[in-house]
């Protein structure tokens, strides 16, 4: 290292902070970005599918949890995309 990073024990600490997290985080950051990425061509391709998320939702499935409450999926005809509806 330099002089003026000893002499500044301040940079000297932000540095090596910044030197851990990029090695700590280096990974993460590309699966995060890569599925920022995946997300986004989803997205993406809904909005050529469904415009303004005009989705043409029908009811897929029904799933019920251990507690016995029952989930309606509904699914986009176009899309294919689905959410979850509480109740029946
Ligand atoms: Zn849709």
């Amino acid at each position: 290292m330099t002089t003026w990073c000893l002499e500044n024990p301040w940079l000297t600490f932000l540095l090596l902070l910044i030197a851990a997290d990029a090695v700590t985080t280096r990974f993460s950051w590309n699966r995060k970005k890569e599925l920022l990425q995946k997300d986004m061509r989803i997205r993406e391709l809904e909005e050529i599918l469904c415009p303004c998320e005009q989705h043409d939702w029908i009811a897929a499935r029904y799933e019920t949890d251990s507690d016995g409450k029952a989930t309606r999926i509904m699914m986009c005809r176009r899309c294919k995309k689905e959410k979850e509806t509480e109740g029946v």
